[in-house]
């Protein structure tokens, strides 16, 4: 297992809370891949490396809530990481006949998410940009059928559920975004890391980064002390 030391993790976590997503995905691989490459890999093949750094961090199972649209039913359902890894893309050029016209495309990658101005950064402007080679003149319907192509060759640029309701039997096929759930995710960890320096540096009046350098099992060790005294207190 690869580590990573908290106040590693910590200070990404601190650095990228106003980062749009593309800039956080890449912050959080930074400290394992390097860092020219990462924006020039497809989506896909970038979403899968976030899922083994968070197999590194957190395990290979991920817990997942949802509410059916239909009745607002909780859901809860399980997806692992290794068999999400395993739809990343394994090329990046493609083609694609679309009404007797030949177009040949590109994954999306990181750095073309960066490129292009938010407000202006509709699907449109993002097949144009990964386009190799395609006629003068390309109908909607035609730039449709390519980003159609675009998530056929890449599934994890839009991963998709297929989720049933118990309740109500509706189904429906639920957005699966790799880096929201990882991120979400590294947040949590990184406020219950902060209360638990704040009830250490409390407790024992350490400064944060001697608690910080604590491993993790010596710090949840004190905290269990400190819970214990409290409640015999
Ligand atoms: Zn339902």
């Amino acid at each position: 297992m690869t580590t990573i030391s908290s106040t590693t993790l910590l200070t990404i976590w601190e650095n990228s809370a106003v980062q749009p997503p593309v800039r956080r995905a890449l912050s959080l691989l930074a400290p394992f891949f390097s860092d020219q490459e990462l924006a020039e890999l497809p989506i896909g093949t970038r979403n899968a490396m976030l899922l083994m750094v968070r197999e590194w961090l957190f395990g290979t199972r991920m817990d997942c809530v949802v509410h059916c649209p239909q009745c607002a039913t909780r859901l809860e359902f399980t997806l692992s990481t290794t068999d999400v890894r395993a739809l990343a893309p394994t090329t990046t050029v493609h083609q694609l006949e679309f009404a007797g016209q030949r177009f040949t495309f590109r994954l999306p990658t990181s750095a073309d998410l960066l490129a292009l101005n938010p407000d202006a950064a509709t699907s449109r402007h993002l097949i144009e940009r990964c386009l190799l080679a395609a006629p003068a003149t390309a109908s909607t319907e035609a730039l449709a059928a390519v980003a159609a192509a675009m998530v056929q060759a890449d599934p994890l640029l839009d991963l998709q559920i297929a989720l049933r309701c118990p309740e109500c039997d509706h189904t429906w096929m639920a957005p699966f975004d790799v880096m929201t759930f990882v991120w979400r995710e590294v947040d949590s960890w990184a406020q219950r890391l902060l209360r638990d320096v704040h009830t250490l540096a409390k407790a024992y009046g350490w400064c944060e980064r001697d608690i910080l350098a604590l491993s993790p099992r010596r710090r949840a060790w004190y905290l269990r002390l400190v819970h214990y005294e409290r409640s015999t207190g």
